[in-house]
């Protein structure tokens, strides 16, 4: 048997499909996309609240998301859905988006630190 180990290919970097984007004003903080998410990519932004009195929901740990859509199916009040990631880029761009949505891989907000209650 040979002792030579295989070299280790480091895999390019994943690009997904599409693209997460939270409508934060529309969060009711009912969590149900947090506890079915199967990758823990979502939380509770307790930093904030939105003008419902709610904490919204953000993205803790973004680089995990596996663009599963099980966010987007479960969610009561459609405040979380998957875009395409070119038009959510434009959108981005041109400011046309309503207020408080966060698309956090073009906001550089995809790692919130969960804050303790
Ligand atoms: S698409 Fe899937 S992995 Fe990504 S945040 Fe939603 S439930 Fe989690
Ligand atoms: S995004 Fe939807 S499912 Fe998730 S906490 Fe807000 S209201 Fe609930």
């Amino acid at each position: 048997m040979s002792t030579a180990r295989k070299p280790i290919t480091p895999k390019p970097p994943r690009t997904r499909e599409k693209v997460l984007v939270l409508l934060q004003e529309q969060c009711k903080q009912c969590e149900l996309c947090v506890a079915f998410c199967p990758k823990n990519v979502l939380c509770l932004d307790k930093s904030k609240y939105n003008r419902k009195g709610y904490h919204p929901v953000t993205t803790c740990d973004l680089d995990a998301c596996v663009n599963c859509g099980f966010c987007e199916m479960i969610c009561p009040d459609m405040a979380i859905f998957l875009a395409d990631r070119e038009e959510a880029e434009n959108a981005y761009k041109k400011g046309a988006m309503q207020e408080g949505t966060l698309i956090p891989e073009y906001m550089g907000k995809g790692n919130v630190e969960e804050d303790a209650e």
